[in-house]
């Protein structure tokens, strides 16, 4: 099911008289097309709850449209949408069997769409064979794991083969394991089934990792949305850089002048097609190429070895965060009696941002050659 957003906005108003309103949903416009699996993507505040509530009708927008399809139902109750929705917390009956608990949503079916207790049954147990529960089909939800408490909620989310399927931070309770391997798991249900999924979480990893395109907000404002891999080799602006990627992005304050990218007075590339101007610099971890001549020198803080590959870990006064983090390969070798380290830099792994709109400003890779 192709779901459409069209200048969905949600306004609310201040506590307050005098509180200005909250745009938590501020102009939405894009188009999930049938069979995908969208992450919003976000920090804490940025609207990702108010956007799914709003696709789901549990809350109305104070202006926009939502389409499944065709239809329009933007103003339609949550029931009638064909929507399946788990939350971060579970939220499962706690006195009723797991079996129950995934046929509840079937009991309220009416006229032609009403099922015989087998046929409940046998929809249970097909869901719960899908998401791997049909042997723990008669404990209580308190003799589960948070995991298994969580594939729970998605068997019942998806009981009644919703049209779309929307997740809140469905993992963000479980542990760090539990985390990895129920998110492969949703990937390989979404999959199984093609239904189309909204996936909400804060954690960019995740997003990343899950998701056919992702959608980065900030604000109740959509700053990008794209192939996960696009989005992260191609920011729009400042925001989307930082806020993809582990380690995250090096920020450096720079310059423009003559044709060359400054961080102090290390000329660190040629780019000859940006006028001189201040700009923020923006160096990926997996960017920097040690090299005894390279233009850029940092003092050396120490190594972290990680196996494959070594964290380097330096300073440089232009850089906005006290330490910068390069990751290297481990057949590098670093003097670690030397005070410095000095480093070239990957043109297409340096984004460079305009200090006052930290807006991307392109330029050419061909011309950026150093050295
Ligand atoms: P997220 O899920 O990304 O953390 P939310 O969608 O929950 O963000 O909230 C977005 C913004 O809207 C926040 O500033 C929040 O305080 C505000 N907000 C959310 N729900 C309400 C509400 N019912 N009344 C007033 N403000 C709200
Ligand atoms: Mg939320």
């Amino acid at each position: 099911m192709k779901v459409v957003l069209q200048n969905l906005t949600k306004k609310f108003p201040g506590r307050k008289k005098a509180d200005a309103e909250v745009i938590a949903v501020n102009d939405f416009t894009f188009e999930i097309p049938d069979g995908e699996l969208i992450g919003l993507l976000g920090p804490s505040g940025c609207g990702k709850s108010t956007a799914l509530n709003l696709i789901s009708g549990l809350l109305m927008p104070t202006s926009g449209k939502i389409y499944f399809g065709a239809d329009d139902v933007t103003d339609l109750p949550p029931e009638n949408r064909g929507v399946g929705l788990v939350f971060q917390n579970y939220a499962l009956y706690p006195h009723l069997t797991v079996k129950q608990n995934i046929i509840f949503p079937l009991q309220n079916l009416k006229g032609k769409d009403k099922l015989s207790k087998d046929e409940m049954s046998e929809k249970a147990y097909e869901i719960a064979k899908l998401v791997q529960i049909d042997e723990l089909m008669d404990r209580k939800p308190s003799e589960l794991s948070g995991g298994q408490q969580q594939r729970v909620a998605i068997a019942r989310a998806l009981v009644k083969m919703p049209r779309v399927l929307l997740l809140d931070e469905p993992l963000s309770n479980l542990d760090a394991r539990l985390r990895l391997q129920t998110r492969e798991e949703i990937k390989r249900i979404q999959q199984e089934t093609k239904i189309t999924t909204i996936f909400v979480t804060h954690d960019q990893e995740e997003a990343m990792s899950i998701s056919d395109r992702i959608v980065v907000m900030q604000s109740g404002v959509i700053q990008q949305i794209g192939k996960p891999q696009d989005v992260y080799d191609d920011p729009v602006n400042l925001f989307v850089a930082k806020f993809l990627g582990t380690p995250p992005i090096n920020v450096f304050v720079g310059k423009v002048k003559d044709g060359g990218l400054y961080i102090g007075d290390d000329c660190i590339l040629d780019v000859a097609d940006v006028s001189d101007r201040e700009v923020y610099i923006g160096i990926r971890p997996e960017g920097f190429i040690l090299r005894e001549d390279g233009p850029l020198c940092c003092t050396l803080g120490g190594l972290e070895v990680m196996g494959r590959d070594i964290s380097v870990v330096s300073s440089h006064p232009g850089c906005q965060a006290p330490t910068i983090r390069s990751i290297i390969s481990a057949e590098n070798k670093v003097d670690l009696a030397s005070k410095t380290v000095r480093f070239a830099v990957k043109p297409n792994k340096v984004f460079i941002f305009d200090k006052e709109t930290e807006a991307r400003i392109p330029f050419s890779a061909e011309d950026a050659r150093h050295g």
